[in-house]
Parts: structure tokens; C-alpha cells; sequence
């Protein structure tokens, strides 16, 4: 379990790491299928691949935000649940968050919602999402008969009645705003925090691995739509860029947080010290 605290200004903002996805060569290079296997071999033996789970927490205006809930207490990989154990740290109990942003409906991201027993592991929190997101999985996971699709089905179903739609541009709390990164599901959304003239971009899954910087042009196999995923991918980068702004990316190497420059017709990743 590891926590990386910070303020944006007024807002306190923490980084919880669920945990770490163990992952071999030949499961990052499965993932990328527009991708030559020798360019992908090539960049993890420069860099070995990050599994992390980076979550954020934040305080604002007396609201409790998570973004995200990762695995929790859900089956799922081996080792995860930091999230719970890392807002336990800071003195934060499940009870107390009043609002989940939910980025998008991967498993990675939504199957914390509840706990080993099934029942809410969030009873106080209420739920904003994009409706393209909604639409997206609630037509994908009907038309499944597969036992994960039903799962998610029904974990979903269980918060209808406390989800409420966002769109771009909206605040879900003062100085925390949605932002849209659609491409890597139909309604994957980010959120830009900013209070006193501080500001931090949360781009959760534009990209999985920290070679994409440098070729933002590679599908990501689990992206609804690769074209569209490729074009916010660029467009994303390049405002962190023009914006020099302090950047937070979900599954890069904990906290996962830095700065995005430009290299050539490319990125690269600046990660905090
Ligand atoms: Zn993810």
C-alpha cells in the first residue's frame, strides 16, 4: 500500500495505490496489435512495464471524492484492496466518501464497488459518470450472456439509482472539473483539478504504458474505438504540454504522477522525483 499526498491549492489530493498487476513481455505485447512485437520487446527492455493501479482521492469543500475504486475486496488480481487501506491511513473511512467519479467501466476500475460480501462498499457515496459511458457497457454487458459481463451488469445496476450524469466542462466539486478523453471507452472522462492558480490533469487511461509517449499511434487492444483513442490520445498529451501541466496518469508507475514534453513528433514522460 502506498499513498502520495499533495495539495492543489486549496484541494488536498492523494494518490492510493490499489495495487500492481503482475504482467510478463508477451501480455504487454498481446495488448498492442497495430504494433511490431520487436518495437514493443524493444521499449520494455528499456523500460520494464508498470501494472500499477494509481488512484486519486480528493478534499474539497468538505467533499470526500474518489475517482475510481479499483478491485477493493471484488476478486480480481492477487494483492490489491490499497485503495481501502490507503484512505484508512489518512484517516478516511469508506463511509466517509460522499462522491465517486466513475472514469469509465473497465473491471480495474469499477469492481471495488463492493465489498467481498457483495453489499456497497461505498454506502454514503453518490456516483457521476458520462451517459455515453452508461450507454456503451449497459448495451455491450445486455447483449452478453458471459458470467464477468453479468457480473458487471449487476454491479452497475446496483448504483443506478445514485448515478447522476456529467458532461464536459461540468464540476462535481468546487475546482474539480470532467473532462472528456473518449476513445478508450465511448465515455471515459478525466478530471482537471484547479484552485488558487494550481492545477492537476488526471488523464486515467489515455494510455497503459509509458513507451506510448513516444508512439501515441499504437492501439491499445481493450480501446472501444482505437482511431478515436489515438486522436484524444494526442490531442491530451499535447495540453499537458502546451498547459505545463502536473500530469496523473492511472497505471503508469506509482504515483504516476510528472510532466508530459514533447520529444521529436512525440512525447516523453517526466514522472515526479
Ligand atoms: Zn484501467
Amino acid at each position: 500500500m502506498s499513498v502520495h499526498q499533495l495539495s492543489i491549492g486549496a484541494i488536498e489530493c492523494a494518490v492510493l495505490q490499489e495495487g500492481v498487476v503482475k504482467m510478463t513481455a508477451e501480455d504487454v505485447i498481446a495488448r498492442y496489435p497495430n504494433a511490431e512485437p520487436a518495437a514493443i520487446a524493444a521499449a520494455i527492455a528499456a523500460q520494464p512495464p508498470s501494472g500499477s493501479l494509481n488512484l486519486l482521492y480528493l478534499q474539497s469543500a468538505g467533499s470526500h471524492i474518489l475517482a475510481d475504486v479499483g478491485f477493493g475486496e471484488a476478486p480480481g488480481p492477487p494483492d490489491m484492496g490499497g485503495v481501502l487501506r490507503g484512505l484508512t491511513s489518512l484517516g478516511i473511512s469508506a463511509t466517509d466518501i460522499d462522491i465517486i467519479h466513475l472514469t469509465h467501466f473497465h473491471g480495474d476500475h469499477i469492481s471495488g464497488l463492493v465489498d467481498a460480501d457483495g453489499a456497497t462498499a461505498y454506502p454514503n457515496a453518490r456516483y457521476v459518470t458520462t451517459q455515453a459511458e452508461w450507454d456503451e457497457w449497459m448495451s455491450r454487458w445486455k447483449a452478453s450472456d458471459t458470467p464477468r459481463d453479468r457480473h458487471r451488469l449487476q454491479l452497475i445496476s446496483g448504483i443506478a439509482e445514485r448515478v447522476s450524469f456529467v458532461e464536459p466542462g461540468d464540476e462535481i466539486a468546487p475546482g474539480v472539473k470532467v473532462v472528456n478523453l473518449e476513445g478508450h471507452t465511448l465515455g471515459h472522462s478525466g478530471l482537471l483539478i484547479e484552485s488558487d492558480g494550481e492545477r492537476l490533469f488526471y488523464v486515467v487511461d489515455i494510455l497503459h504504458q509509458a513507451f506510448q509517449l513516444a508512439r501515441p499511434d499504437w492501439h491499445f487492444g481493450l480501446d472501444s474505438d482505437g482511431p478515436l483513442a489515438v486522436e484524444t490520445r494526442r490531442n491530451t498529451l499535447q495540453r499537458c504540454v502546451d498547459e505545463s501541466l502536473l500530469t496523473l496518469f492511472y497505471h503508469l508507475e506509482f504515483p504516476g504522477l510528472g510532466q508530459v514534453i514533447r520529444e521529436g513528433d512525440a512525447y516523453a514522460w517526466q514522472p515526479i522525483d
